[in-house]
C-alpha cells in the first residue's frame, strides 16, 4: 500500500505506518524519571506540529523525530521553541 504523505503529520498520525509502533516501543523503553509528563509532552508536539521544520514527523533542524525528543526531560528544541 503507498504510504500517505503529510508535511505536518507526526508519525501517530501516518495511516498504515509501522514506525507509529516502533516509536511507541522505544518510548515504553525510557525511564519514567527521564520523560515528560503528558500535559508537557502534548505542548512540545502541539508546537511541532505547527513548525515549519516538521515534514512528516521529523525535526528538519536536527534529524529526530519530534515524537521521540519531545519525550526527553532534558531535550530542548533546537531552534528554541520549547
Ligand atoms: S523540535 Fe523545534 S524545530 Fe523541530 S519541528 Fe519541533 S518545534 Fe520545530
Amino acid at each position: 500500500m503507498e504510504q500517505r504523505v503529510c508535511y505536518r503529520c507526526l508519525i501517530r498520525d501516518l495511516a498504515n505506518s509501522d514506525y507509529g509502533e516502533r516509536i511507541g516501543k522505544y518510548l515504553d523503553a525510557i525511564d519514567p524519571k527521564d520523560r515528560t509528563d503528558d500535559l508537557l509532552y502534548e505542548d512540545r508536539l502541539s508546537v511541532c506540529k505547527a513548525c515549519e521544520k516538521l515534514e512528516t514527523g521529523t525535526c528538519l533542524a536536527c534529524g529526530c523525530y519530534v515524537e521521540i525528543r519531545a519525550a526527553g526531560k532534558k531535550t530542548a528544541c533546537p531552534i528554541g521553541k520549547w
